[in-house]
C-alpha cells in the first residue's frame, strides 16, 4: 500500500524530517519525506496496519516544538517502487508565498543535560541547540531556513560536527545552528571600554560580575540585555537613574522554576508558560514573602519573569546563588533594542560596567515576549520572540493586506488566505529610528512570506508616523490604503480570531482617533462585515492642557471635579506632585472653567483619575502606569460602592463614580475604592453592552484594548456577559493592546478590498 501524507503547523525547523526518518526506519516502510512549501509531505508504502500504526504514533511522539496543525493522508494506487526510506533534501527548494521562517526555540532539554555533562563534546558550550531547539527567526537573513542563509554562514561546521550534521540518526541530523567550541560563535568578556578581558570561562565571570552588583550589557539571540542583581537595590536605583526610567518594570530571568515560586506565586498555567519553547516573560504575582528589591516593579503587585532560554544564560547562572538576574531589554530611551557590538559600546557608555559580547551577528532584533494571564488563559501583552513571526490562524480572507499599527506598541501584519503573519514588537513609533526598525521589519516579514501585497490598512489618526508610512508604501507599490478607525480595529481582531459576521464590541484604552476627530477610549460598537457603528462610549472628560492630561493624571481629575464642593481646596493640597507646583495647579482650576480643551470618552484616562485620587500614581512615567497602579491597588479588596449605573442616551455616565471616590477616600479603604472603581466602570460597560446586544439580536460580545489586560475588569465583564446567556470573547492569539492592532486594521481592508 502507498500513501502520501501531508502534515502542516509548526514542522519545519524543529526536527520533523529527520524524527519521520527514525520513525518510518524503526517500522520498515519505504519512501521519502521532504519539505515543501511550508508543509512536511511523505510518501509511504507498506502494509496497510504499518502505515496506521505510523500515522498514530506521528501524531504522539512528534518533536517537543512541533506543533501538527493537520494531517492529511491520501491513498496512491500504483506499484511499490521505494527500496528504503530517505529524506529528500531539496536544496533549491522553492519558497513559496505563505512561507513560515520559524520563531526562535528555547534551548530543550536534552541539550541542557549535554550542556552540563562535564563528558559531553559540548560541555559549558553556550550555544549549544538541535534540530529541536536554538534561535530560528532571529538569525534567518532568508528563506529557505538552511545555514547558508543564516548568520551561522560564517561559522565552518568542524569534521565532527559535520558528521553529525549528515547523520539521520542523530538528533542534530540537518541542524543549521549546529555548533561547538571547535567551531561555533565564542562569546567574550570586556570592560567598559571594549578591551577583552582574559578568562578562562567569560560566561560564568559575568555571572558573577552580575551577582557583584555590577551592570552589565549581554548580548543574546535578537539583541542585548541589561543584567544586574536582583537582591542589591544600589545598581537597579543606578539603573534607573541612568536610563531615564524612574518606575518602569524591569524584567527578570529566574535560574530555575523553583526560584520563582520562592518569589511569586505560579499557577500550573503559568508553569505552562513560563516553561514553553517560547520563554516568555510572564507577570507573575509576587508572593506574600517577597523579597526581591522593592526597585524593580515600584508600586505594582506583579514581577515579570522569564526562564534562562539559552545555554549562555544558564551559564551565567552556573557558579552563583542569586535566584534571579535583572535582564531588561537594552534599548536606549525610544530606540529599538540594540544589536551589534558596535552599537552596544556607543550607546551604553556611562550605564555598563562590563560586556558579554559574543560573535555571532543578529539578522533580526527582536525583544522577549510578555505575557500574563488573564481570566484563566494567555494574554499577550507583547508578541514577539518565540512567537513572531510564525502565522496565526484567522477567518480566511480573499485579498493579502497589509496592517502597519497605530502609534504605541506597534507591530505590522499580513493577512494572507487563512493565516496572519505579525512581525517582532517595534515599540512605540514616535521617532525615526522605531520608524526605520518597523519599515525594516515589516520588509522583511514581505520577503520572507513572499508576499504580494494588494492593499494596505493604517489608522485613522492624520499625523501618525505610521499613517505617514502606509501612504509611502501605497504610491510605491501603487496599491489602495485604507484607514481605519483604532477601536473599529480593536473589534476586528476578534471577529478575524474567531471567524464572526457580527459583533458588539467594548473597546478600551488610551487613546484613539475617533471618526469625528475626537478622543476616544471606551466605546461600545457594533461591527458587521467591514462596518460599524458607535453604540454608545463613556462620558466624556476634559482634558485640561491636552496631552499633558495624559501624562500629569491630576488634570484630568480638575476636569471631572471642578464643580465639586471642597475640591479647589484638595487640589491644591496636591499642588507638589505637578511638576510647577502651586502656581500651576492655580492656572488648572482656572482653566477648568473655560472649557475650550479636547475632551475624551477614554477609559484609560478615566482609571488614570482614579489613581490619582487615591494617591497611586501622579505622573505617567509609562504606558497605562497609573491604571497599573490602581489595578495592582485593588488586589484582595472587595466592593464597597452603592452607586446604580448611569445611561444617558448612549452615554454611559461616570462623573458620578469619580465624584463618589473623591468623597470616600479618606473614609474607605484605598484598596477597596479601587476594586469598586473597576467593578463598577466593568459592570456599565458589560451591562450596555449586553443591553444592545439583545436588542440587534447578536450572540457575540467581544472586550479588545489595553484596559483588557486588567484581570478584574475582563473577569466582571465576562461574567455579566455569559449570566445573560451570550458569548463572551477575548483576544488570545494576539495582544489585547495596540500590539494587536494592525491583524484588526488588515482584516477590515481585506473586506473592503
Ligand atoms: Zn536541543
Ligand atoms: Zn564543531
Ligand atoms: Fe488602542
Amino acid at each position: 500500500m502507498k500513501a502520501l501524507i501531508t502534515i502542516s503547523g509548526r514542522v519545519q525547523g524543529v526536527g520533523f524530517r529527520p524524527f519521520i526518518y527514525r520513525l518510518a526506519s524503526k517500522k520498515g516502510l519505504k519512501g521519502y519525506v521532504r519539505n515543501r512549501n511550508g508543509i512536511v509531505e511523505v510518501l509511504i508504502e507498506g502494509s496497510e496496519k504499518e502505515i496506521l500504526s505510523f500515522l498514530e504514533e506521528l501524531k504522539i511522539e512528534k518533536p517537543p516544538s512541533a506543533i501538527i496543525q493537520e494531517v492529511k493522508v491520501e491513498y496512491l494506487t500504483g506499484k511499490e517502487e521505494f527500496k528504503d526510506f530517505k529524506i529528500e533534501l531539496s536544496p533549491l527548494e522553492k519558497v513559496f508565498s505563505g512561507s513560515i521562517a520559524p520563531a526562535d526555540l528555547s534551548i530543550c532539554d536534552e541539550c541542557i543535560r549535554e550542556l552540563m555533562d562535564p563528558k559531553n563534546r559540548r560541555f559549558n558550550y553556550f550555544f549549544i541547540t538541535c534540530t529541536n531547539c536554538g534561535p530560528r527567526f532571529t538569525i534567518i537573513k532568508d528563506l529557505p531556513y538552511d545555514r547558508a542563509n543564516t548568520t551561522m554562514n560564517k561559522f565552518v561546521m568542524c569534521e565532527e560536527c559535520e558528521k553529525e550534521y549528515k547523520n539521520p540518526l542523530d538528533r542534530r541530523f540537518h541542524a543549521q545552528t549546529i555548533a561547538c567550541w571547535k567551531c561555533g560563535p565564542k562569546a567574550y568578556l570586556t570592560e567598559s571600554n571594549g578591551e577583552i578581558i582574559s578568562v578562562e570561562n567569560p560566561i560564568v565571570e559575568a555571572g558573577k560580575l552580575i551577582e557583584e552588583g555590577f551592570i552589565l550589557a549581554v548580548k543574546g539571540n535578537g539583541g542585548f540585555h541589561i543584567a544586574t542583581s536582583t537582591l542589591n537595590s544600589k545598581p537597579i536605583i543606578k539603573l534607573r537613574r541612568v536610563k531615564h526610567r524612574s518606575q518602569k518594570p524591569f524584567a527578570i530571568m529566574a535560574r530555575s522554576i523553583e526560584a520563582i515560586t520562592s518569589f511569586a506565586e505560579v499557577s500550573s498555567k503559568e508553569v505552562e508558560l513560563l516553561t514553553s519553547p517560547a520563554k516568555p516573560i510572564v507577570l507573575l504575582k509576587k508572593s506574600e514573602n517577597y523579597y526581591l528589591a522593592e526597585e524593580i516593579s515600584p508600586g505594582l503587585n506583579t514581577v515579570g519573569v522569564m526562564l534562562p532560554y539559552t545555554g549562555l544564560h544558564l551559564m551565567l547562572f552556573k557558579e552563583v546563588k542569586e535566584p534571579a538576574f535583572v535582564m531588561t531589554s537594552a534599548n536606549p530611551p525610544n530606540q529599538p533594542i540594540a544589536i551589534t557590538n558596535q552599537e552596544a559600546i556607543e550607546k551604553f557608555k556611562g550605564i555598563v560596567d562590563y560586556y558579554l559580547f559574543h560573535n555571532r551577528d543578529i539578522a533580526q532584533r527582536c525583544d522577549d515576549s510578555v505575557v500574563k494571564v488573564v481570566d484563566g488563559e494567555l494574554s499577550f501583552l507583547r508578541r514577539s520572540r518565540g512567537y513572531a513571526p510564525e502565522p496565526i490562524k484567522i477567518r480566511k480572507v480573499g485579498k493579502c493586506v497589509l496592517g502597519v499599527g497605530a502609534e504605541l506598541n506597534v507591530t505590522s501584519c499580513i493577512i494572507l488566505k487563512d493565516k496572519a503573519f505579525l512581525t517582532q514588537h517595534i515599540g512605540d513609533v514616535e521617532n525615526l529610528e522605531t520608524l526605520n526598525f518597523l519599515e525594516e521589519a515589516t520588509r522583511n516579514l514581505i520577503k520572507l512570506t513572499k508576499s504580494e501585497i494588494d492593499g494596505i490598512a493604517c489608522d485613522l489618526h492624520p499625523t501618525f508616523n505610521t499613517t505617514r508610512f502606509a501612504l509611502r508604501l501605497s504610491e510605491e507599490m501603487n496599491i489602495p490604503v485604507f484607514k481605519i478607525q483604532h477601536h473599529h480595529a480593536h473589534i476586528a481582531k476578534l471577529m478575524a480570531e474567531y471567524d464572526l459576521d457580527e459583533i458588539v464590541g467594548i473597546a478600551c484604552d488610551g487613546f484613539g482617533y475617533g471618526i469625528d476627530g475626537s478622543a476616544w477610549g471606551g466605546e461600545i460598537l457594533y461591527c458587521f462585515g467591514k462596518e460599524f457603528k458607535r453604540l454608545g462610549y463613556l462620558e466624556k472628560h476634559l482634558m485640561i492642557g491636552g496631552d499633558l492630561a495624559t501624562k500629569y493624571p491630576l488634570r484630568m481629575v480638575a476636569g471631572i471635579l471642578k464643580d465639586e464642593e471642597n475640591f479647589e481646596e484638595w487640589f491644591l493640597s496636591k499642588a507638589n506632585h505637578l511638576p510647577h507646583g502651586k502656581i500651576e495647579a492655580e492656572i488648572i482650576l482656572k482653566e477648568a472653567r473655560k472649557k475650550h480643551f479636547p475632551e475624551t470618552s477614554s477609559c484609560g484616562r478615566l482609571l488614570d483619575a482614579v489613581s490619582a485620587i487615591l494617591g497611586l500614581c501622579y505622573e505617567r512615567t509609562y504606558e497605562g502606569e497609573p491604571a497599573m497602579k490602581l489595578e495592582a491597588a485593588a488586589e484582595g479588596g472587595k466592593n464597597v460602592l452603592n452607586l446604580p449605573l448611569n445611561f444617558k442616551g448612549n452615554i454611559i455616565e461616570t462623573k458620578n463614580l469619580v465624584r463618589e471616590v473623591f468623597h470616600l477616600v479618606n473614609k474607605e479603604n484605598i484598596k477597596n475604592i479601587a476594586y469598586s472603581t473597576q467593578e463598577y466602570i466593568a459592570k456599565s460597560l458589560a451591562e450596555f453592552a449586553a443591553f444592545e446586544a439583545e436588542n440587534l439580536n447578536v450572540k457575540f460580545i467581544g472586550f479588545s484594548g489595553g484596559v483588557a489586560a486588567n484581570e478584574h475588569i475582563t473577569q466582571t465583564i465576562r461574567k455579566i456577559v455569559e449570566s445573560k446567556g451570550l458569548k463572551f470573547l477575548y483576544p488570545r492569539k494576539v495582544p489585547c493592546g495596540d500590539g494587536g492592532i494592525s491583524l484588526g486594521q488588515a482584516y477590515i481592508a481585506s473586506q473592503m478590498l
